[in-house]
């Protein structure tokens, strides 16, 4: 019989249990890796969120990156709202798609045309099916450690989730889908010189998190002069294969142009691939590039994508509502908000002895528990996983919700105020020294 009753989170996990794959609709979100019972949540706003035990955190997720402008900001709420007076779906154009694609591609130099999903998986995996098709090959080449969402072809060796239970893939993928994919380790140039010269021809495309977030966070970085992105682009188009930048991310986090703006001078992936942000907290996902690719799409061309909820008149509506408030203001507030949090969570380790490293792209930053720096899926790996299983539980039992994995960045919002700084000030010295007590 079903329970109306069970309103605890510990009552509604265990419902949840019965009923949805070990109780979550996303697997980082059952708290596996960390241990315990994850919150199940009421209602947010601002940078707090309530759970169904009364207890109120400040949230350093931020539904893992969409809700950049803070939770049920005002004038996104009320455009939601009224949007959805005027009808929830019309599986039919409308003038919110058009106002979207133009915002996203006024910010990003190398788009020129738009097509809006529901989700990053969806965006990814379209933007393969193009590469593969403007090229006429197979293979794409990704980096460990690297997520796409869970697309077949994308999970081998894959961040986030895949991650954090320390997968190397995943099940149900034939073995002619992961024979198409190679994976090569982040920021090895050298691997994809020699891998260009074995098997360039048949290599359709390169994707790449423009900046590697799901391993925690990990910075391209440059060889003389050179940045990896640039040089992963320059690389591609001497074969003929296209270079897929994912800012699903980093768009519109990292700065204002996504990380693109950070390090997208004198060069353009082919396809880039957005989510979260652009949705502002509803499902969007979007790939877009160049004009002679994404004309390759039905109906126009051969490539065939479709979706009965892509450019929904909600979805839309939140995402030019969040765009409205990401000015240049907001940026410099979420970038000096990101510096002081990184600044008082390492004096905090640093105080009780804890080795770490803050590691940052734009905006965007995580906190490894290992002493050098992070330069690839490898050393990720060999980060102090229990270190941070004992911080995380500290943190959330003062008050604080971090992302249950160390393997993801943490999310700020502009509505992260110095109060609510405090309020994290305050939780981190107990947990700094219970990461440090073994
Ligand atoms: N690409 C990147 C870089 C991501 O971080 C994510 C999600 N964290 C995705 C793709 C997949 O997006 P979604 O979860 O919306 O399918």
């Amino acid at each position: 019989m079903t329970s109306t009753s069970s309103t605890s989170s510990a009552d509604l996990f265990s419902r949840a249990q019965q009923v949805i794959p070990s109780g979550v609709n996303s697997p980082v979100r059952a708290f596996g890796s960390v241990g315990g019972t994850p919150p199940f949540l009421t209602s947010a706003k601002g940078a707090l969120l309530q759970d169904a035990d009364g207890r109120e955190y400040v949230d350093l997720v931020g539904s893992w990156g969409p809700m950049i402008l803070g939770h049920a900001e005002e004038r996104v709420v009320e455009a939601v709202r009224e949007a959805a007076g005027r009808g929830l779906s019309f599986g039919a154009p409308q003038a919110g798609e058009v106002t979207l694609a133009e915002e996203v591609i006024s910010r990003v130099g190398p788009l020129e045309q738009l097509r809006l999903v529901n989700s990053g998986t969806e965006a990814t995996m379209s933007a393969l099916r193009l590469a593969r098709a403007a090229t006429g090959r197979d293979v794409i080449v990704k980096f460990a450690g690297c997520y796409h969402g869970h697309v077949d072809a994308l999970l081998a060796e894959a961040g986030s989730g895949v991650a954090t239970f320390a997968m190397p893939g995943s099940a149900g993928v034939t073995a002619a889908t992961a024979r198409d994919t190679v994976v090569l380790p982040y920021g090895d140039r050298d691997a994809v010189t020699a891998l260009f010269a074995e098997r360039g021809g048949e290599i359709a495309a390169v994707i790449t998190e423009a900046a590697p977030a799901n391993m925690g966070v990990v910075p391209p970085q440059e060889e003389d002069g050179i940045g990896f992105n640039r040089f992963l682009s320059e690389t591609a188009h001497a074969e003929g294969a296209l270079l897929i930048s994912d800012e699903v991310l980093t768009g519109f986090r990292a700065s204002r142009e996504g990380y693109y703006g950070v390090d997208g001078e004198g060069w353009a992936p082919d396809l880039m691939t957005f989510g979260k942000v652009i949705g502002g907290g509803l499902p969007v996902g979007a790939f877009g590039g160049r004009r002679d690719l994404m004309g390759l799409l039905a109906p126009s061309g051969p490539v065939y994508q479709a979706g009965t909820l892509s450019g929904n008149p909600l979805a839309t509506a939140a995402g030019l509502a969040t765009f409205a408030g990401l000015d240049e203001t907001a940026y410099s507030r979420l970038g000096s908000t990101s510096r002081a949090l990184q600044q008082l969570v390492a004096d905090a380790l640093t105080a009780a002895g804890v080795p770490h490293v803050v590691q940052t792209a734009g905006t965007l930053f995580s906190v490894f528990f290992r002493e050098q720096p992070v330069t690839g899926y490898e050393d990720a790996k060999a980060q102090d996983t229990e270190a941070f299983t004992r911080f995380f539980h500290a943190m959330l039992e003062a008050g604080v919700y971090l992302p249950p994995s160390a393997f993801e960045a943490w999310f700020v919002s502009t509505a992260h105020t110095p109060e609510v700084l405090d309020r994290i000030a305050s939780a981190l010295p107990g947990a700094a020294r219970a990461a440090a007590s073994a």
